[in-house]
């Protein structure tokens, strides 16, 4: 028996509420490709893994409202939160374009997270229990001005909130984000009944009233594990806690460069649990910018859920989990599949032309297209980075059938398309996949900045929703049953960004797109995809062009040619090298 589904069955799950809203996931395209990249779906990833795994349950889910400015000026000034009502605030906060950022919608995300803190503190207060927000603990933000992804202070609004309702206890601040708790110290400098204990890998100066342990970059689990078990022992009795689970700890980190390991993470988490025992506690996911930072704030649900070290299984994608459940959840006649031989169909095989609506794939229709893109959420998603009357049109360009997703700009009300599918069935070696031969996502308001270079073949930027548009095609191949999708990335980003999952059809072609990521490596992608753009590139001391041919993701892994051999032989024959511009 799986250990977890063991512990559910003795019935030592613990309760615990978590807070959530759809709206956690930032809608700003530009946050993930910049510098700073962060994972916007962490909230999602997250709540569908605990979920998985019966670490929630039923019930436990709670969507917060979001804060007032009542109680948010408790904290901030109000200078301050009017300065937030200009992109040009909140673009600088989140490191995008002002182009980038749809204000309302991204206070109403912040707010909500904001929110989920408060009702946490509330809740664990009144029930002691603990409870845990997927948005929040925005250490940065301090009563004048927010910094690094943090716009509002959601510990320190819980902090004044709970005291506004009378609550006088001691509070403590476990700060364990790489980054120290800047903004948290100045909003609680006069409230003498909370204590902040923190760990840090930056220093930023003297804070007040934090009892801060500066460690070295590279520390590793042990040393960071026997400090934290020595700031445990100073922290004083308190009646409420909030602990920041930051991932950017975590090995790989962009910004944070403790290296801790996954199970290094875990132990510091049941350290802090074991703690805490039954102190009301809000625990709050900080900051994390590694793809496996979600296996962390998912690591604190199997803390509190089960006292369990059970790792998050290295290759479980929540993404394609959540998409596969969505699409067993979906008939096929709501998108468009006629059940039984419908009119339209009966005139085209009596070889009368095809009357009634325009299908993708001789299968979905535009209603149907409309409703699974809004089961997969992508819909509500366009419409919350500020476009109205989001809908989709299906027709025939060349002999390919196009799907376009279009939408009014809020601010302009210019429409414009969005998503831009064509496609067909097509036919490579023995099988038939659901062949891309364009597909482009465009944020036609955004800009491209420093913050988010461009591209080669990017007209606009794009929406942020590539690795939602590559899971809903796969799963529209197995719907359609084919053997997968095939596309021609016609630049090396392109293919290096569908390179797990997919590869080229032909093994000498993938050998020497192998060799080209292996000795593009010390590049960052911008500059190795302009080099080859622009041709400043030599295979084995000739000039080198990009070759766009087909690359497929096989929807069984028993399809995938079994040609490692003749792969390795190409990638150990071919030598690229990059000259300077
Ligand atoms: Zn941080």
């Amino acid at each position: 028996m799986n250990p977890l589904l063991a512990l559910i069955a003795r019935g030592t799950r613990r309760p615990f509420r978590i807070y959530y809203d759809e709206a956690f996931r930032l809608p700003i395209t530009g946050v993930e490709s910049g510098p700073r990249a962060m994972e916007t779906r962490r909230a999602d990833d997250v709540l569908h893994y605990l979920r998985h795994v019966h670490a929630v349950r039923p019930g436990a889910v709670v969507s917060p409202e979001p804060a007032s400015y009542s109680a948010l000026g408790r904290v901030h000034t109000q200078a301050y939160l009017e300065s937030l009502m200009s992109p040009t605030e909140l673009a600088h906060i989140f490191a995008v374009d002002p182009s980038d950022v749809y204000v309302d919608e991204v206070l109403r995300s912040v707010r909500l997270g904001v929110g989920g803190t408060i009702e946490a503190a509330v809740y664990s207060l009144a029930k002691r229990k603990p409870a845990v927000n997927l948005f929040g603990g925005f250490h940065h933000a301090a009563p004048d001005r927010g910094a690094g992804f943090c716009a509002l202070n959601d510990i320190a609004v819980a902090v004044s909130e709970v005291r506004a309702r009378g609550f006088t206890g001691r509070i403590g601040v476990i700060d364990l984000d790489f980054h120290p708790p800047d903004g948290t110290a100045a909003c609680l400098e006069k409230d003498e009944a909370t204590w902040i204990g923190s760990i840090s890998g930056a220093d930023w100066g003297p804070l007040p009233r934090v009892d801060e342990t500066l460690l070295p970059q590279g520390t590793r689990d042990d040393g960071y594990l026997r400090a934290l078990e020595k700031l445990l022992g100073r922290m004083p009795e308190c009646e409420l806690c909030f602990v920041l689970a930051g991932a950017d700890v975590l090995t790989g980190d962009r910004l944070g460069q403790f290296a801790l390991s996954l199970p290094g993470v875990r132990e510091r988490e049941l350290m802090v649990a074991r703690k805490l025992g039954s102190m009301p506690q809000v625990w709050l996911p900080a900051g994390g910018y590694s793809s496996h930072a979600w296996k962390v704030f998912a690591g604190v649900g199997m803390t509190l859920a089960f006292d369990s070290d059970e790792p998050v299984p290295t290759d479980y994608d929540p993404l394609a989990a959540r998409f596969s459940r969505i699409s067993r959840s979906i008939p096929s006649q709501s998108l468009g599949d006629d059940e039984i031989l419908s009119d339209a169909d009966l005139a085209e095989t009596l070889g009368q032309p095809r009357v009634g609506p325009p299908k993708l794939l001789d299968f979905y229709t535009s209603e149907g297209m409309e409703f699974g893109l809004e089961r997969y959420r992508v819909m509500p998603l366009l419409r919350r980075l500020g476009f109205l009357n989001v809908h989709v049109a299906i027709d025939q360009v060349a002999e390919y059938d196009r799907a376009r997703v279009l939408g009014t700009d809020a601010l302009t009300g210019v429409e414009s398309a969005l998503i831009e599918l064509e496609c067909d069935k097509r036919v490579l070696g023995e099988q038939t996949f659901l062949f891309i031969n364009w597909l482009t996502l465009r944020n036609p308001r955004a800009h491209f900045s420093d913050l988010r270079p461009q591209l080669p073949g990017q007209e606009v930027p794009g929406l942020g929703l590539a690795r939602e548009m590559m899971q809903i095609l796969t799963l529209m191949s197995v719907r359609v049953k084919l053997a997968g999708i095939a596309f021609r990335p016609s630049w090396f980003h392109m293919a290096y960004t569908a390179r797990h999952g997919s590869r080229f059809i032909d093994a000498k072609r993938q050998g020497r797109f192998e060799a080209l990521v292996r000795d593009a490596r010390k590049m960052s992608l911008l500059e190795s995809t302009r080099a080859i753009a622009d041709g400043r590139v030599t295979l084995n001391g000739d000039a080198y062009q990009w070759e766009a041919d087909e690359m497929v993701r096989w929807n069984d892994s028993a399809n995938i040619p079994q040609d490692r051999d003749a792969v390795a032989a190409e990638r150990e024959r071919c030598h690229f090298e990059f000259k300077e511009t």
